[in-house]
């Protein structure tokens, strides 16, 4: 069967809606970390700031492997805790005292395991990126009902 001329039009201008309310790759991968450091920070809330101690401070998700933007580790929850704002942003991510509070947090097994895998790349597909996304909105919604 032969398209028409219209027929063309009409699928290109499908596409072309569809592209637009699709996020990019990029995007997408932005908007999956956001929610992940949301649901973090709701999940430290209580907790001192993983390198320093210091509790009441406004803290941010903080990685203890930096996230590359196709890290393995940038949506690893255990690789993402509260954290304190000098820590995280003054100090850079001051790592050396954040490894000890992971250790008590998570154990060394776990913390070895992060560090084994630093530098392993993971090519994302859309839809594990969306899976993610509708896992942490989960984990954020029964975060809020349990408060
Ligand atoms: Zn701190």
């Amino acid at each position: 069967m032969k398209y028409t001329k219209e027929d063309q039009l009409r699928k290109k201008i499908v596409e072309l809606k569809a592209k637009k309310k699709e996020p990019t790759m990029a995007q997408l991968k932005k908007i999956v970390q956001r929610k992940v450091n949301e649901y973090v920070r709701l999940r430290d809330k209580k907790l001192p700031c993983i390198s320093c101690g210091r509790r009441g401070v406004a803290i941010d998700a903080g990685h203890y492997v930096a996230q590359g933007s196709s890290g393995l580790l940038r949506y690893e929850l255990d690789n993402l805790n509260g954290q304190c704002q000098k820590c995280n942003r003054f100090l850079h991510g001051n790592l050396i005292e954040y490894r000890i509070g992971l250790v008590k947090r998570i154990g060394i097994l776990q913390v070895e395991w992060l560090e084994k895998h630093r530098h392993d790349i993971k090519k994302w597909t859309r839809e594990e990126l969306n899976e993610i996304l509708s896992d942490t909105k989960e984990l954020i919604r029964v975060i809020n009902l349990s408060k």
